[in-house]
């Protein structure tokens, strides 16, 4: 929590330290995370309106979305889990249709019936575990049923799992979904320019009065602004790190960002950037180039259709996509290698 506090701050910062005109600023937590609202509007009551309505949106979300707390989410991993068919509740429904094909396009590595294994690694708990890592044999049982949304079917309203093991967590994209919820509903009262930031995962839309809104991306070893982005009009940007949530045994880090091929954390990648018009896209794919790696992230980022990515590797090398390298500016003295790859199309 403390991370995502100090994510926020940090955003606070950026936005803080240029004059500029009243913005209306509105804090709550939500969805495991602070969540900030940025409204720069002339009428301060309609602005304070309107960040009061994204904060219902975010309460009613967690409940509905929550995969260890009782609600429909936990009611569908129950019946799933018992082989029997369920009628999904409408915003899961949604959540579903929109996770199917970005899971499809990341090849599996956005996926997000991979809720057994999170409860596995411990990492479905509020606070983080303290380890050890999961017997070999409990992640030899995952490989082998290796659950996937492809085992999800229809049968007219009710959805069946062919796959005991599957059980649903939307904690990859969830997210960018209530944010994406969020700046709708902000534009049908009329607001115009606002930042929704949930931990430092944010779109924004317009400007702050005569410049745009420029952002931090926080630095993945280190307390400080690794770079720093402006932001044209409507776009959002979104971060998976391996600081988010871990645990160290035995002098190894074990994250969040589970790769459900191998069952294990992620290897390879510390941080992954995604620049991209909506936030429920931003955030699968900076989850599924963290699955996919230095190596692979590339491929994964043209099958997403992204343009602007930036990953940053175990060795602290940043490789870029050249969209994103014409926008990011780095704010370390001196700034970590490049790698700038291929144009993506
Ligand atoms: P994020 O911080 O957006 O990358 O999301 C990480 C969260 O999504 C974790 O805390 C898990 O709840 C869940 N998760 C972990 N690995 C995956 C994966 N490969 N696909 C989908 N969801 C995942
Ligand atoms: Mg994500």
């Amino acid at each position: 929590m403390t991370r995502t506090l100090l994510a926020g701050l940090l955003l606070l910062a950026l936005v803080g330290c240029e004059r500029a005109p009243q913005v209306h600023q509105h804090a709550f937590f939500a969805l495991g995370t602070l969540v900030e609202v940025s409204v720069a509007d002339p009428d301060p009551q309609r602005a304070s309106r309107a960040a009061e309505a994204v904060e219902d949106i975010f309460h009613e979300d967690h409940q509905l979305w929550h995969a260890w707390h009782p609600g429909p989410l936990m009611d569908l991993n129950r019946a799933l889990a018992a082989g029997q068919g369920a009628q999904p509740h409408p915003s899961i429904h949604y959540l579903l249709e929109r996770a199917a094909p970005l899971a499809e396009r990341s090849g599996y590595r956005f996926d997000p019936a991979v809720g057994g294994l999170v409860r596995l690694w411990g990492f479905h708990a509020d606070t983080p575990p303290e380890g050890p890592p999961p017997d070999a044999d409990a992640l030899q049982d995952w490989r082998e049923h290796k659950p996937s949304l492809a085992d999800l079917y229809w049968d007219e309203d009710q959805i069946f799992s062919r796959n005991p093991l599957l059980q649903l967590d939307f904690g990859a994209f969830a997210k960018g979904y209530a944010v994406d919820q969020a700046i709708a509903r902000l534009r049908a009262l009329g607001i115009d320019n606002a930042i929704v930031n949930a931990g430092g995962d944010l779109r924004a839309i317009g400007r702050r009065a005569d410049r745009p809104w420029r952002i931090g991306i926080r630095h993945p070893r280190g307390p400080e602004v690794l770079a720093s982005i402006a932001i044209k009009g409507d776009e959002s940007l979104f971060t998976s790190g391996d600081y988010e949530r871990y645990f160290e045994h035995e002098g190894r880090r074990y994250h969040h960002i589970l790769d459900p091929f191998s069952g294990q954390p992620a290897t390879g990648t510390t941080s992954v950037t995604v620049l991209h018009t909506d936030a429920t896209t931003a955030d699968a794919a900076a989850t599924a180039l963290f699955v996919a790696g230095p190596e692979h992230w590339q491929e994964v980022a043209r099958a997403m259709g992204l343009r602007h990515v930036l990953l940053i590797d175990a060795a602290g090398v940043a490789h870029l996509s050249p969209a994103m390298a014409e926008r990011i500016h780095f704010e370390t003295d001196p700034p970590p290698p490049l790698r700038i790859s291929e144009p993506l199309p």
